[in-house]
C-alpha cells in the first residue's frame, strides 16, 4: 500500500515546481516514524530551506466553536480569489492523537479551499507529543514556502500550550472570540491575550452586533492595560461576521498594516531569527528525550525506579538523578 520512496533530488524537484503530490509525500516523510523516511525528509527540506521562508505566517486561534475554520474559509478565499495569494492552512493540534484524526484542518470545514488548486490544507500529525507536532508543522510550512505557497495559516485550539508553540513559528497572532461568552468561558488566558496581534470578535451580526461592539471595548480596554508588546504595536480589536464574510477585508488590511510596520522597523525578520534558535533548542530537547528514553539502560530499569517512586521507596529527585547516571555511563 505504501508508494515507493523516490530520490532526494526527485522529491526537492517535485516541491519546488508547486507538484501538490509531491509535496504531501515529502511531509508524510517529515511526520514519519520510520527514522530512514525522516532522514530521507530531513534532506528534501535542507534542500528546500534556500526557497522557504518567503511567506507571511499567520497563527491563527479560538475555543473550538469561535469560527475559525469558517474565518479561515472566507479570509482565504478572499486571498486567492481577490489577492492572487497561495495559501496553506497547517495545524497544530497535539490532541489529535487522542480523538483519532484531527479536528482542526478536517476538509470539510472549508469547502472551498479544500477543492482550490491555490490553497493547500494539511491537518496536524495524528501523533506525537506537543513538541513532535510543533517541529513537524514548522518543517512543513517551510516546504510549502519552498512549493511557493506565500501565504501560511498556522490554526491551533485554544487550549493548553499550543498557542505558545503557534506563536513561536509564526509573524502574526490572531485571536478569534465571541462576544458574551466571557473570559472565563472562553478559557482565555491573559498569556494568550497577551500574544495576540489582533482579536477578532466573530459572529458580530443581526442581533449580537452590540455584544460584539461592547465586547471589543472591553477588550480594547483590557489590552491597554498590558505592557507594549515587543513589536511595538499595540494589538487592534475588531468585529468581524466569518458566516457573512463582513469585516474581513478590514482585518487582512490590518493584518498587512501590521506586516509593513514590523517589516520596517526590523522586527520582522528579528523576530524570526529569535524563532529559529529558539526551534532549535526545542529540536535538541524533543531528540535528547528520545535518545534518553530509547536508551537500553533507561528503559531497562524504568519501570522499576519508577515503581519506587511510587511507592515512596525512594524520591523524586533521587529517581532522576539515578535513570541519568545509567543514561551517561551506559
Ligand atoms: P471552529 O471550531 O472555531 O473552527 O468554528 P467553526 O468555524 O466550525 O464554526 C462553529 C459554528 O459557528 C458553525 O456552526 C459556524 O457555521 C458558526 N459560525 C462561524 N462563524 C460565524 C459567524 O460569523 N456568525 C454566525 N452566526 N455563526 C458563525
Amino acid at each position: 500500500k505504501r508508494t515507493p520512496l523516490r530520490k532526494t533530488k526527485d522529491y526537492v524537484e517535485g516541491v519546488l515546481s508547486g507538484d501538490r503530490t509531491i509535496l504531501s509525500q515529502a511531509i508524510t516523510l517529515i511526520e514519519s516514524r520510520r527514522d530512514e523516511h525522516r532522514e530521507l525528509g530531513r534532506d528534501i527540506l535542507e534542500a528546500c530551506l534556500p526557497h522557504a521562508g518567503k511567506s507571511v505566517r499567520i497563527g491563527i486561534t479560538g475555543v473550538p466553536g469561535a469560527g475559525k475554520s469558517t474565518f479561515i474559509e472566507s479570509l482565504g478565499r478572499h486571498l486567492i480569489e481577490k489577492k492572487g495569494k497561495r495559501l496553506a492552512v497547517l495545524t497544530v493540534d497535539p490532541s489529535s492523537s487522542r480523538s483519532k484524526g484531527s479536528i482542526l484542518g478536517d476538509k470539510t470545514r472549508m469547502p472551498v479551499l479544500s477543492t482550490s488548486q491555490k490553497a493547500f490544507i494539511r491537518p496536524s500529525p495524528s501523533s506525537g507529543s506537543l513538541g513532535g507536532v510543533a517541529r513537524q508543522t514548522r518543517e512543513t510550512m517551510l516546504l510549502c514556502e519552498a512549493a511557493g505557497y506565500d501565504t501560511v495559516f498556522v490554526e491551533t485550539v485554544g487550549v493548553g500550550q499550543s498557542e505558545i508553540t503557534v506563536h513561536s513559528m509564526t509573524d502574526f497572532f490572531l485571536l478569534i472570540l465571541i462576544a458574551g461568552a466571557g473570559d472565563e468561558l472562553q478559557g482565555i488566558k491573559r498569556g494568550v491575550m497577551e500574544m495576540a496581534d489582533l482579536i477578532a470578535i466573530n459572529k458580530s451580526e443581526g442581533d449580537n452586533r452590540q455584544a460584539a461592539n461592547r465586547a471589543r471595548l472591553d477588550y480594547q480596554n483590557a489590552l491597554s492595560l498590558f505592557p507594549e508588546p515587543p513589536s511595538g504595536k499595540r494589538a487592534e480589536v475588531m468585529t468581524c461576521s466569518a458566516l457573512n464574510n463582513k469585516g474581513i477585508v478590514e482585518i487582512w488590511e490590518q493584518i498587512e498594516e501590521y506586516l509593513e510596520y514590523v517589516k520596517q522597523t526590523g522586527f520582522f525578520s528579528e523576530n524570526r531569527s529569535d524563532q529559529s534558535v529558539h526551534w532549535m533548542y526545542e529540536t535538541i530537547h524533543e531528540q535528547l528525550k528520545k535518545i534518553f528514553y530509547g536508551n537500553e539502560e533507561v528503559k531497562a530499569s524504568l519501570q522499576e525506579i519508577r515503581e519506587k517512586v511510587r511507592s515512596g521507596e525512594i524520591s523524586s529527585t533521587r529517581a532522576a538523578d539515578d535513570l541519568i547516571r545509567l543514561f551517561k555511563s551506559s
